[in-house]
């Protein structure tokens, strides 16, 4: 790999603030200083230091978005912003979204270039669970709570059974959480039109066992930690009634 893109893919700056790091001779490899940004390195077994700091290399990085509204969860538009472009610490081109949110909905997305993650993690045979908390435009009743146990018949598939809980009921209608443990293209949306009902707006706020970091605000990512990556790539769960 060349050295500016490893430096840029480890987070040290953007490929023309690592390129003027290296031109200043802020960079060593096995213990000599290269100046030239397009000088070849084995990543897995060259010495590398900038700055003097040590990089290790890592073949796979994982982010949590808290992804704003606006936004696709794509790796490329030719109308809106995509999340991955909020992703400004990293210069490799091999990340990409562990399933999509609607453009309107906000909250936890898993970025990552773990594309064997990624699989289990989406696999509809792993029944991964996905929570949200969504703004509801009318009161949800006892009706609306045993429909989403039982599964409710959508146009095309009836869902797997799934919890839904009032928080609270407010001006706009109802508070509410949802678990479900499949992901059909505007799955929660479909399932309150059913019951007669519209999503207002929808948050998600975990997946399996990753919740999302209440300090992010939207837009803000940070890497997962080495427990968190650990809990994820463990067995899947079944859903909890
Ligand atoms: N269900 C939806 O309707 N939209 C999402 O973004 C996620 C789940």
């Amino acid at each position: 790999m060349r050295l500016d893109k490893f430096l840029s893919h480890n987070g040290f700056g953007t490929r023309k603030e690592v390129k003027f790091y290296i031109k200043k001779g802020l960079v060593t490899v096995n213990d000599e200083v290269i100046k030239n940004d397009g000088f070849k390195i084995d990543e897995s077994l060259d010495h590398v230091v900038c700055n003097g700091i040590t990089i290790k290399y890592e073949k796979y990085v994982y982010y949590m978005l808290n992804k704003p509204a606006g936004y696709v969860s794509a790796n490329s538009d030719l109308r809106y912003p995509t999340v991955i472009d909020l992703i400004d610490d990293y210069y490799g081109n091999n990340l990409f979204c562990v399933g999509r949110l609607d453009i309107d909905t906000t909250g936890l997305l898993l970025i990552t270039n773990d594309g064997v993650l990624a699989h289990r993690l989406l696999s509809p045979k792993n029944h991964i669970e996905k929570e949200y908390i969504a703004q509801i435009n009318k009161s949800i009743n006892d009706q609306d709570v045993l429909s989403f146990k039982e599964g409710i018949q959508l146009e095309d598939f009836k869902t797997r059974p799934s919890q839904l809980k009032l928080i609270n009921n407010n001006d706009m209608g109802s508070l509410v959480s949802i678990i479900i443990d499949e992901g059909k293209f505007h799955q929660i949306k479909r399932m309150f039109n059913a019951l007669d009902k519209e999503v207002i707006n929808l948050k998600r706020i975990r997946m399996k066992n990753l919740s999302l970091d209440p300090q992010l605000s939207p837009g803000q990512y940070r890497r997962l930690t080495i427990e968190e990556i650990n809990s994820l790539i463990g067995d899947s769960h079944e859903i909890k009634k």
